[in-house]
């Protein structure tokens, strides 16, 4: 059984922390947090608490919290590491995990240089198994490389996405009111593309990113030049074999993000997650060898299995088949509509 530390309990940290939970091969031996709040209340219940520092153990002890130890007593017990702190945090913490010889998950919010290697479990599984420490790309990006993986069968040449981003999460009103589209940022190509090369460098890639005020998903829309012609039917009937792509049919009425968390809700999933990319059927337009396509990626959520299958990856002896299948498994991931 691995024993799994998560550094970083909030949007990606407390996912990762209950789909962990849910996998038969490993538990979650503690959570880390860092001041008190309804989110260290949820976490006391569910799992060991650890302060992020020797300083945020007497302020959570101070409110009445049940804290085992700091971050130092849980990554020397642990297996291996989750950190899901803020972009960039992860980085500093990397020191704490390499003096105890403990390896480590990072978050797309990280440089890429933060890992042995950036990870996406449908594209390149086997080169997280000699890591030590792994970088899960981000939610773009994840959503960008499984729909790559899918249509390799095809073979990829290229790929132009715009990506419609939500403007922050749902708690994040720090980041709104907002009433605009954003340029985000003004430059092409954006971010994402050098982070999808870290998973696909021989792929020629061009992303634009522009923010919108709303917070429930991404909107990509994908022009991917293809190798070979496949017809229209071929390709949906690829993305619905495809285990982490779901396909929303024009019998559904869902025109929108909205329609698909509430679909997800309707299906009983926990905080209205979706683990899957959502294709629009209706959308899938191929010409000759070019495809266009629109996916919806639920950020808070797509980025979860793929950090399981890299606790596996790193920390233990199973396969990439297998680790995606108990996951899937564990999880029920294959939403349908
Ligand atoms: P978040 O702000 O929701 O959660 C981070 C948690 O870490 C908070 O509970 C915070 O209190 C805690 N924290 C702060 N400083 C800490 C420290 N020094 N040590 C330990 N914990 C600390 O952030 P998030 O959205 O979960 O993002 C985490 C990572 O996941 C980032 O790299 C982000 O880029 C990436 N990511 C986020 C999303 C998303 O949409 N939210 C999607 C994919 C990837």
């Amino acid at each position: 059984m691995l024993q799994v530390g998560i550094n970083g309990y909030g949007t990606i940290g407390k996912r990762v922390a209950e789909a962990a939970e849910l996998q038969d091969d490993m538990t979650v031996i503690g959570v880390t947090k860092t001041s008190p709040g309804h989110e260290t209340a949820d976490a006391e219940s569910k799992f060991n608490l650890y302060g992020t520092t020797a300083e945020a153990v007497d302020t959570l002890r101070e409110a009445g919290h049940d804290v085992t130890g700091d971050v130092g007593d849980l990554v020397e017990q642990a297996d291996i590491i989750v950190d899901a702190t803020p972009a960039g945090t992860g980085k500093d913490n990397k020191p704490i995990y390499q003096s105890h010889d403990t390896p480590a998950v990072f978050q797309g919010g990280e440089p890429a240089d933060v890992a042995d290697a950036s990870f996406n479990s449908a594209a390149n599984y086997s080169q997280a198994r000699d890591a030590d420490y792994v970088r899960v790309v981000s939610c773009n990006t994840t959503g960008l490389s499984r729909l790559i993986s899918t249509l390799e069968v095809f073979g990829v040449s290229s790929v132009h996405a715009t990506l419609i981003r939500r403007g922050g999460d749902p708690d994040q009103h720090g980041r709104g009111p907002i009433n605009d589209i954003v340029l985000d940022p003004p430059s092409i190509p954006s971010h994402h593309s050098p982070d999808l090369r870290t998973i696909y460098p021989g792929i020629d890639i061009c992303t634009h990113a522009v923010k919108v005020p709303m917070t429930l998903m991404h909107l990509q829309g994908v022009k991917v030049q293809l190798n070979g012609t496949p017809t229209e039917e071929e390709v949906i009937e690829t993305i619905h074999e495809s285990d982490r792509l779901a396909c929303i049919p024009a019998r559904s009425g869902i025109r929108g993000c909205a329609g698909i968390k509430e679909a997800a809700g309707d299906r009983g999933r926990a905080r209205n997650d979706v683990w899957e990319n959502c294709v629009w059927e209706s959308s899938v337009a191929v010409d000759g060898n070019e495809l266009h396509l629109y996916q919806a990626i639920h950020q808070e959520a797509n980025v979860v299995p793929e950090n399981i299958d890299a606790i596996r990856a790193v920390a233990a002896e199973k396969s990439q088949a297998e680790s995606r299948q108990r996951t899937n498994d564990a999880l029920g991931v294959g939403l349908e509509f």
